[in-house]
């Protein structure tokens, strides 16, 4: 199952980027999925859940935004969003093998992260109260 390596190495590139903006837990993760990746979303998304455990994405939601096929024509010089992968010819004239500018992307686009905690002082401001000594 390759999307498990795939949410491997997505998880992987969000830890990183939280760890460096120094997050204690991310909240969304925003993927860019195009059409012809390749890659099969249910599985995706599963292999995120996996993948997450024990890490600052545990819980975290895994927001993908799935962007069609968009073609550009030699011929006739249209750019066309293709409805269905049956057939891969220009819309507007018909003519074969168009080029592909967009449909195969795979991209972390950006993650929510939660920095909150770390601004009140976490655990020991709370527990203060308690380690007074009592008469
Ligand atoms: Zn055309």
């Amino acid at each position: 199952m390759h999307e498990l390596s795939i949410a491997h190495s997505l998880v992987e590139s969000a830890v990183d980027a939280a760890e460096k903006a120094g997050a204690r837990r991310v909240t969304r993760v925003l993927l860019r999925l195009g059409a012809l990746s390749g890659v099969v979303r249910n599985a995706l998304e599963f292999g995120y859940e996996i993948t997450t455990k024990g890490t600052l994405l545990e819980g975290s939601e895994l927001v993908i935004e799935e962007l069609p096929v968009i073609v550009d024509c030699d011929v006739c010089h249209t750019q066309s969003t293709l409805d269905g992968l049956q057939t891969f010819a220009c819309p507007a004239c018909g003519a074969p093998g168009p080029r592909m500018i967009q449909g195969r992307e795979l991209e972390l686009q950006s993650i929510e992260i939660d920095v909150d905690e770390v601004a009140f002082g976490g655990d020991a401001v709370a527990e203060a109260p308690h380690a007074l000594p009592t008469p």
